[in-house]
């Protein structure tokens, strides 16, 4: 038996056979041509090629994984047209006179390489991308499918990465999970397989590959990211006892839905999902979540290459808005800054980013970005119950100033004729302490509370949410983080607002009790974890 650990990017215990992923690496050799015109005309014939396929892969994903995750396939089409790249092939064919596949091959290298070589994280994942568009531009020019074939049982697929075109593209009936030796948590791949709900492990080095074998019995463990090639008997009975109990869990969390969020003597709470993007509303609807607690709106900046317009957001909320039919639906406005960069807002580099302009700081420097988000929102309201919060508030002078930006939106909404609801709940986020600490100020000012735990404990402990080695310093149950919980349930209460929690503590279920007793209204969760939740909510009895 070999063992390799990677990362997991989805749990759950895939068990079978490996086909290793085989990509037709396209031969391509430095060939002299004459008739350079004649070469860029067969170039220009592969491109179109490569955008048609590319369109309907697009269509083939929007079905399958939804629109963000199909976005990826339009970035492909406009990396095609890229003027850079393109000017880059033309000047290889002209200036050395060589045919267009190499041209193609070499502008890959050239902006793999750059790609790679940057520090941003998304950048850096990037370089698939170019490498995909270019074997794709290289096997049409070479007449060559693209592509690997995947026999008729179910497999877990072993591969170096997967470019998302291939990974879209596999049969998901026949894909028992991913093993990937390379690939990071940001890239498309993990974010698509994550949303195929399959197991997955990404990085788990370079030499499995050179260890396995199509046909080789395996299994993965998306729990711990270990993956077991020929495993022996005993850790076969082992994990398949773990996939056994995973899908009783399933099983038995299932029969909760429908069921009330309701303790043994009868307190009721509301357990709303969290997400970030209109395509985890399936998630959210298939475990039956009373509504939306936090839609983290910033990924619909950082999914696109420019600011997203009033338009584009307005068709986002309204979306998520329409398919709840009438349940909360809580947008976070953007939450921009620290670890979540997004390279056209140009934000000045940082010695202490977490404590920087982020968030609510970027809005209000910078209202006109805040109006467009705001007018998009309002204009949503009527599709739906709409709630809107604010992230990273410290003071009632911030909280002020937004309030008066939301009254001139409000305004100017209205000398345009444009409708917007009347019953939109306006809150705040509590994520720092001074939030807490002044929340009986804030509580008149706003309908409800919801506490980011993972700022909250951040900035309460002055441990960096992103730095794994001081891990041990973080106690995410220390007593300061939830007197400050505490003292800002109370203060909400006092002044008739509600509070919830959707930071990832609102889904720890050892301190449900604790929250529930608290005074905790709602409780904000990934979808995954909302039946779970359920569950201890429902085996709580705080009458004794
Ligand atoms: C939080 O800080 O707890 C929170 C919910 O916001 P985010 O994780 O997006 O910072
Ligand atoms: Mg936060």
């Amino acid at each position: 038996m070999k063992k390799y650990t990677g990362k997991s990017v989805y749990s759950g215990v895939a068990i079978g056979k490996i086909s290793v992923f085989k990509r037709r690496e396209a031969d391509v050799r430095r060939v002299r041509i004459d008739d350079i015109e004649a070469e860029k005309a067969r170039l220009e014939k592969a491109k179109e090629q490569s955008l048609n396929q590319l369109q309907a892969i697009y269509e083939k994903a929007l079905k399958e994984v939804g629109e963000a995750n199909a976005q990826i396939f339009e970035i492909h089409m406009v990396m095609i047209e890229d003027e850079d790249y393109n000017e880059s092939l033309n000047n290889i064919i002209e200036n050395q006179s060589v045919n267009a596949e190499y041209a193609v091959a070499v502008t890959s290298d050239n902006f793999a390489a750059m790609f790679g070589a940057m520090e941003d994280s998304y950048m850096k994942a990037r370089a698939a991308d170019v490498k995909d568009i270019s074997n794709r531009i290289i096997n049409n020019l070479l007449s060559n499918d693209s592509g690997s074939e995947i026999g008729s049982d179910k497999v877990i697929i072993c591969a170096d990465d997967l470019a998302p075109s291939e990974t879209v593209l596999l049969d998901k009936d026949k894909v028992l999970g991913f093993v990937t030796a390379f690939g990071s948590s940001n890239s498309h791949t993990a974010i698509l397989a994550r949303n195929m709900n399959i197991p997955a492990i990404i990085g788990v080095g370079s030499d499995f590959l050179n260890e396995i074998k199509d046909g080789d019995d395996a299994i993965a463990d998306g729990f711990t990211g270990e993956f077991y090639v020929q495993p022996d008997p005993e850790t076969t009975e082992l994990l398949t006892q773990k996939q056994h109990e995973d899908e009783e869990k399933r099983r038995f969390l299932h029969n909760l839905k429908g069921k009330e969020n309701v303790t043994l003597d009868g307190k009721k709470i509301n357990i709303f999902a969290n997400i970030g993007g209109v395509d985890n509303i399936g998630a959210v609807l298939l475990n039956d979540a009373g509504g939306i607690g936090l839609f983290r709106s910033e990924f619909l900046y950082l999914e696109n290459s420019d600011y997203p317009t009033e338009e584009q957001q307005f068709t986002a909320y309204k979306k998520v808005l329409e398919s709840m039919a009438g349940k909360k639906v809580i947008i976070r406005t953007l939450d921009i800054g620290a670890d979540k960069q997004v390279d056209y807002f140009n934000l000045e580099k940082e010695e202490n980013p977490a404590l920087g302009c982020r968030a609510i700081r970027i809005c209000l420097t910078r209202p006109e970005i805040f109006k467009t988000q705001l007018r998009a929102l309002y204009r949503a309201s009527v599709y739906g119950n709409l709630g809107i919060m604010f992230p990273m508030i410290t003071s009632v002078q911030e909280l002020t100033e937004i309030l008066a930006i939301c009254e001139d939106v409000k305004k100017e909404l209205k000398e345009q004729g444009v409708e917007y609801s009347d019953s939109i709940e306006l809150g705040i986020m509590i994520e720092t302490p001074a939030a807490a600490i002044i929340s009986d100020k804030l509580a008149p000012m706003v309908d409800f509370f919801s506490v980011g735990t993972n700022d909250l404990t951040q900035y309460t402990l002055a441990c960096d949410r992103q730095n794994p080695h001081i891990e041990r310093f973080c106690d995410t149950h220390h007593e300061a983080v939830l007197r400050l919980i505490e003292m800002s349930a109370e203060n909400a209460h006092k002044h008739g607002a509600w509070i919830g929690i959707c930071g990832e503590l609102g889904a720890d279920t050892t301190l449900t009790e604790t929250f529930l007793r608290m005074g905790i209204d709602e409780l904000s969760v990934s979808p995954g974890f909302v039946l779970k939740v359920r569950d201890t909510v429902r085996n709580i009895d705080l009458s004794k």
